[in-house]
């Protein structure tokens, strides 16, 4: 047998949970199985299958730990633990055992192996919104009056394709345009649930509009302030206004499945991820996301691309390095890095200390534009200015 990869150890050490794998070899007591394994509050107990154990109460299984232990016999550990102790496992052929509970291939993994996500999607703390409430802030972007899709659309030198990766990714990450001005990127999760909009005004510059009143909500606020504590919220069947704290996903989550092998590379800013989506594509291998901020990053929000094993890169602003950089580690996930080159190898002196990643990219996708201009040539490099003059190539006025 192969070594097993450090990976797929990892992942299966994630996702196995004590209280099922000893269910599983014990059974449960409620079927009649006195030997079984019973729910005790927030833990479980079972007679010890490691001493004659005659009554309940030594053996205990935390969930919370992810542990069992007997205080009679002293038998105690985790799940690879119990299975090596009682199904007399070698620790490789415990990790076999869980791969196989857990539909997680252990010795077959190659470069092109994908997750298959699992089939239920797990029940929601809060309910979602209705889709239809995100359709209908499409026709108001239709209406032009979005600063920040003009700006995207007009203040940018895009290429052919880039223009109509621009009108596909403005759909696909389902950005809409509130009527009092907000720009709001949808956040859907990856089972394609709505759960909220974050709501944010923008300039005509296409840079946060801070200034003016109102300028940044969440949907879900909105939806909560509306009704008072006293009436009884109308909608208890599309959403709870009580359950929030579980409600934020990650901008873009909602495409993870689309690209299934794709690495995911995540930005602060919403507008930051369309761009580089724009300018460089979602594809087999990349796809964009936004977490809304380092405090956004968090392991439980990761889950669903570490569940899928996705490698997972980071991508701060010039003045985030560090903390980023501590925020990865803290995941404890081996297949999560940082990415400084956009704003240290790419950014220029020109682009300002405080400039974030969309506007060393918008300077560059402006500047290479600029330079297929003839007049901006000649400036550029004088030595080329006499052979265009040679070709009489006129320089046309805009
Ligand atoms: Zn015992």
């Amino acid at each position: 047998m192969p070594k097993i990869d450090k990976n797929i150890i990892d992942r299966i050490l994630e996702v196995a949970r004590i209280e099922e794998v000893i269910g599983d070899v014990l059974g449960s007591y409620d079927h009649g199985n006195r030997a079984g394994l019973k729910k005790c509050g927030v833990r479980y107990e079972a007679l010890c299958p490691f001493h004659a154990d005659k009554s309940l109460g030594s053996f205990v299984v935390y969930p919370k730990g992810n542990c069992y232990k007997c205080f009679s016999c002293g038998a105690k550990g985790g799940v690879v633990d119990f299975l090596m102790e009682h199904e007399h496992l070698s620790y490789p052929d415990a990790i076999r055992w869980l791969g196989k509970k857990y539909n997680i291939d252990v010795d077959n993994v190659d470069v092109n192996w994908t997750y298959t996500p699992r089939p239920a999607p797990p029940p929601l703390e809060m309910l979602e919104l209705p889709a239809s409430m995100v359709t209908a802030t499409y026709k108001a972007l239709a209406n032009e009056s979005d600063n920040l899709v003009n700006w995207m659309k007009r203040g940018i030198c895009w290429d052919n394709v880039q223009r109509k990766r621009l009108d596909e990714n403005l759909h696909n990450y389902h950005v809409g345009h509130g009527k009092n001005g907000h720009t709001i990127f949808w956040q859907i999760d990856e089972f394609g649930r709505v759960r909220t909009g974050k709501m944010m005004k923008y300039k005509p510059d296409g840079h946060r509009d801070k200034e003016s009143s109102w300028n940044f909500d969440f949907i879900h606020s909105v939806l909560s302030r509306t009704f008072h504590d006293n009436d009884p919220w109308p909608y208890p069947h599309i959403f709870n206004p009580d359950k929030q704290e579980a409600r934020l996903t990650f901008f873009g989550m909602h495409l993870l499945n689309h690209f299934p092998n794709a690495a995911i590379k995540i930005v602060e800013s919403e507008k930051t991820a369309i761009l580089m989506a724009t300018a460089y594509g979602n594809h087999t291998m990349d796809l964009w996301m936004a977490c809304g901020g380092l405090e956004m990053i968090t392991r439980e929000r990761l889950q669903p691309l570490i569940d899928q094993n996705r490698r997972i890169i980071l991508y701060p602003d010039r003045d985030g390095i560090d903390k980023w950089m501590a925020k990865a580690e803290q995941m404890h996930y081996s297949r999560i890095t940082v990415d400084t080159e956009p704003v240290t190898k790419w950014w220029k002196p020109e682009d300002g200390e405080k400039a974030d990643i969309a506007d060393v990219v918008v300077r560059i996708l402006n500047q290479s534009e600029r330079l297929t201009n003839v007049r901006d040539v000649a400036e550029k490099m004088p030595q080329v200015k006499p052979l265009l003059d040679n070709l009489n190539l006129e320089v046309e006025d805009e």
